[in-house]
């Protein structure tokens, strides 16, 4: 489920498309076809770059529960060569200070070639580079970098972020390139616009969030669907949420029957005031526990409901049960907390969950990510990692000792928070 080495409530709306990409919409409106909104280069002198980067779509920051703020976005990446390129590291600068540096399986845990199944690395037979394992780019290959820089306060937000990236080839071309060389390339812009601060659509306590933001690339920031002509990743910020009973059990009995599920059916609320713009309610459940196959595109989301929250941005809320499990039709206003509908566990979902995100469009796959916050709500604690992949096999949950308690204000929640609302 929410581990990206097991299957799992695969996330919601997404195209696993074996590759990602995104849009090059800078976040603001529902398109894909702008050009990146990045700052024009320092220097007039031109600059040999075999390996071309830009930012898709430009960083947007938003405060976590670790209380740091975030910049969760990518950078593409494309080999012009007719060799491969080995990628050694990439850091995220602002001015002189490093903000993120990526090498190593920190780097190749979070890069993967367009097209291919598993992140990017050397493999056996593969061309021998001096420092592996690198992330290797191969002759008019792209990838995508997807980064989290993580600042300590509001004031230490960058306005603009650079990248170096350290490259290896295996036959230089001196003098136009030697064997190695640091590139500083895919300036970009941050947008400094607040996160669209929304109340949480579920009740109650002991809410994991499954394939939430940042660090880990998950499911949903490695989705991507190819649409229209171009790439989107409406689901950079998306949750999926499951709830734990108090023995810290998903399910109890049989994983494949729904009634195992205590939380089926719960209650979904509405985020905020605004109308209703899309619903689907005719979608049948899934049987829990098996990862569905042979889904059309329009059925990934199983029954949803899309709400316009003002400001270009629009809630997502996907997997609800079918017929009454759906309260809303399009253009009903709702106000903050109504009821929308019901957990359920259709479209690509192997066990109840609600996927949940912020989008700059109406289409829930045509469209790029935004990110959000809650209002207020508590960090009851954090899964450890090897949890995640043993909660969904019918263990207890186990938590990192090192996360407390605490009431939130304003703040995303992250990858493997549990929480009460
Ligand atoms: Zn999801």
């Amino acid at each position: 489920m929410y581990s990206q080495r097991g299957a799992a409530i695969a996330a919601a709306a997404v195209l696993f498309v074996a590759l990602s990409g995104c849009s090059r919409d800078t976040g603001n409106s529902g398109g894909g076809n702008q050009q990146p909104d990045n700052p024009a280069p320092k220097s007039a002198q031109a600059v040999f770059t075999p390996l071309s980067a830009f930012v898709p779509s430009a960083p947007q920051p938003v405060k976590a529960t670790d209380g740091k703020f975030h910049l969760a976005y990518e950078v593409q990446v494309l080999n012009i060569l007719s060799q491969p390129i080995a990628l050694q590291s990439v850091r995220a600068m602002s001015g002189s200070t490093t903000l993120q540096n990526l090498s190593g399986e920190g780097l190749t845990s979070v890069i993967r070639v367009l097209g291919a199944q598993q992140p990017s690395g050397i493999t056996d037979g593969g061309p021998a580079f001096s420092k592996p394992p690198a992330a290797v780019v191969g002759p008019g290959q792209s990838a995508l970098v997807w980064m989290d820089v993580a600042v300590n306060s509001e004031a230490a937000v960058p306005r603009d972020i650079t990248h170096a990236i350290d490259l290896e080839v295996l036959n230089p071309s001196e003098p136009l390139y030697g064997k190695t060389l640091t590139e500083n390339v895919a300036a970009t812009h941050v947008r400094m616009t607040d996160p669209v601060v929304i109340t949480s659509p579920l009740r109650g306590i002991h809410w994991v969030d499954g394939n939430g933001c940042c660090a880990t690339a998950t499911p949903h920031r490695m989705a991507s669907s190819p649409l229209n002509g171009n790439l989107y990743a409406p689901e950079r910020f998306a949750i999926d949420f499951v709830q734990l009973n108090d023995q810290g059990l998903l399910f109890t009995g049989d994983k494949a029957k729904m009634e195992s599920y205590a939380y089926h059916g719960a209650d979904i609320h509405a985020v905020a005031d605004g109308p209703i713009v899309a619903v689907m309610n005719d979608r049948p459940e899934q049987v829990p526990g098996t990862a569905p196959t042979g889904l059309k595109i329009d059925e990934y989301g199983g029954n949803y409901v899309v709400q316009y929250l003002g400001n270009g941005r629009y809630a997502f809320y996907a997997h609800l049960m079918p017929g009454d499990g759906v309260k809303v039709k399009v253009g009903e206003q709702m106000a903050k907390g109504d009821v929308i509908g019901k957990v359920g566990n259709s479209g690509n979902s192997d066990a109840p969950h609600l996927h949940f995100h912020v989008m700059d469009g109406p289409d829930p796959l045509a469209s790029n990510g935004l990110p959000f916050v809650i209002d207020d709500f508590t960090l009851e604690a954090q899964l450890t990692p090897q949890s995640l992949d043993t909660v969904v096999t019918g263990q207890p949950a186990q938590y990192d000792p090192a996360v407390k308690k605490a009431t939130r204000t304003d703040e995303m929640p992250l990858y493997r928070d549990v929480l009460g609302f």
